[in-house]
């Protein structure tokens, strides 16, 4: 495959048609970069993009005409199938390749990856029946979490278990889906690091953001962190870790929960995203180049664009209803909102988002 640069005027392929989708179109018409979307729904990529298709991801024959009409083609969700992104690779570079949408859409394959490479998870059994749940409690103790191995998000698909008693139930609430059992970490905060690789393998991070979730949805991304320098260092090199051994191109999203100076290993990794990330919103106001617009660079080939962080910033969501607040948002000072044009604010759903910038403090945990 080619490596040279896209040149303006080239269009990139986007799989999915979410707010990350409309923040990456929006990103590179700045570049003079179109996009064509192609999604199973219309979604808020549609209103910001040259062109858009709608096809199931399974139609193998509409995803190869997507492709050969595009010169890149890159996804804002994880979950594209596969095959999807097989047909695709004749015609049109994916980046970030395969190999990071197999990694992250089982939670059993990515733990299993990411402690091959010698970085901490929570201790974890895989989960197919009740039996091995009840031989996993016995191992994890409680309280523990059971997750389906895919398709879960913003704290779906998750169940606490706080008793033994609790195994049929959960394991009911999940519908009897593949599984993995995690041991509950008791961490002092949750970070993640957003590092950006192009595609001759150099990697840029942005500074790392302190997560609060609230109903298992993030709420806030709050930058600067209070992440001592050092260990901010070791979750960068843990980010690189992940995605250098994926041979990423893009943004990478690694959730973690930091455990504190005086824990063994200070950081447990959660999750990882292979794609812009929500705990990475801040750099659309608080940098000179966000996420979206390094993602673009990378998937097109470009040099990448600076990290640094000219503003401290906090960034909130907008979840369901709350989006009925931008009329005080918009008049609120040092604030810049951003409102993805969903049609309907159903309980849960990401409609919006604010960050609230201040002066640069001084204290960065780069
Ligand atoms: P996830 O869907 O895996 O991102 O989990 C959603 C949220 O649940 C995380 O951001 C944590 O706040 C919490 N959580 C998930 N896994 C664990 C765990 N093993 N121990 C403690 N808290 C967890």
């Amino acid at each position: 495959m080619a490596m040279s640069p896209l040149v303006p005027g080239s269009t990139i392929g986007i799989l999915g048609s979410g707010q990350l989708g409309r923040m990456l179109a929006q990103a590179a018409a700045r570049l003079g970069l179109k996009c064509h979307i192609y999604a199973d729904v219309s979604g808020p990529a549609f209103d910001v993009a040259a062109q858009r298709t709608i096809g199931s991801y399974d139609d193998l024959d509409r995803i190869r005409a997507f492709a050969k009409n595009v010169d890149a083609v890159t996804y804002e969700f994880e979950n594209v199938p596969l095959l999807a992104a097989a047909a695709v690779e004749p015609y049109a570079p994916v980046r970030p390749g395969p190999k990071a949408l197999e990694v992250a859409q089982d939670r059993l394959t990515e733990k299993c990856f990411i402690s091959e490479l010698g970085i901490a998870v929570a201790p974890f059994a895989p989960v197919d029946d009740l039996a091995d749940l009840g031989k996993a409690m016995e191992r994890l103790g409680t309280p523990s979490i059971l997750k389906t191995r895919r398709l879960g998000y913003d704290g779906k698909g998750q169940v606490r278990l706080n008793d033994r008693a609790a195994a049929p139930g959960a394991f009911a609430a999940i519908s009897g889906a593949p599984a993995v059992l995690e041991g509950f970490v008791r961490f002092k905060y949750e970070v993640s690091v957003l590092v950006v690789r192009s595609i001759d393998g150099a990697n840029r991070f942005y500074d790392i953001p302190l997560n609060t979730h609230r109903n298992g949805i993030l709420d806030t991304s709050t930058v600067p962190s209070p992440l001592p320098a050092a260990n901010a260092e070791k979750a960068r090199l843990i980010a690189a870790r992940v995605a250098d051994a994926l041979g990423y191109v893009g943004v990478l999203g690694v959730e973690m929960f930091y455990l504190g100076d005086d824990a063994p290993e200070p950081f447990v990794v959660n999750e990882i995203a292979p794609r812009v990330h929500n705990s990475g919103h801040w750099t659309m106001d608080a940098c000179a180049i966000s996420q979206f617009e390094n993602h673009i660079r990378a998937v097109a080939g470009w040099p990448l664009g600076p990290t640094d962080r000219h503003s401290d910033v906090v960034m909130t969501n907008l979840i369901g209803q709350e989006v009925e607040r931008w009329p005080s948002l918009a008049a609120e000072p040092h604030t810049c909102l951003h409102i993805y044009g969903k049609n309907q604010a159903r309980p849960g759903r990401k409609m919006g988002h604010f960050n609230i910038l201040r002066p640069l403090s001084g204290k960065s945990a780069r």
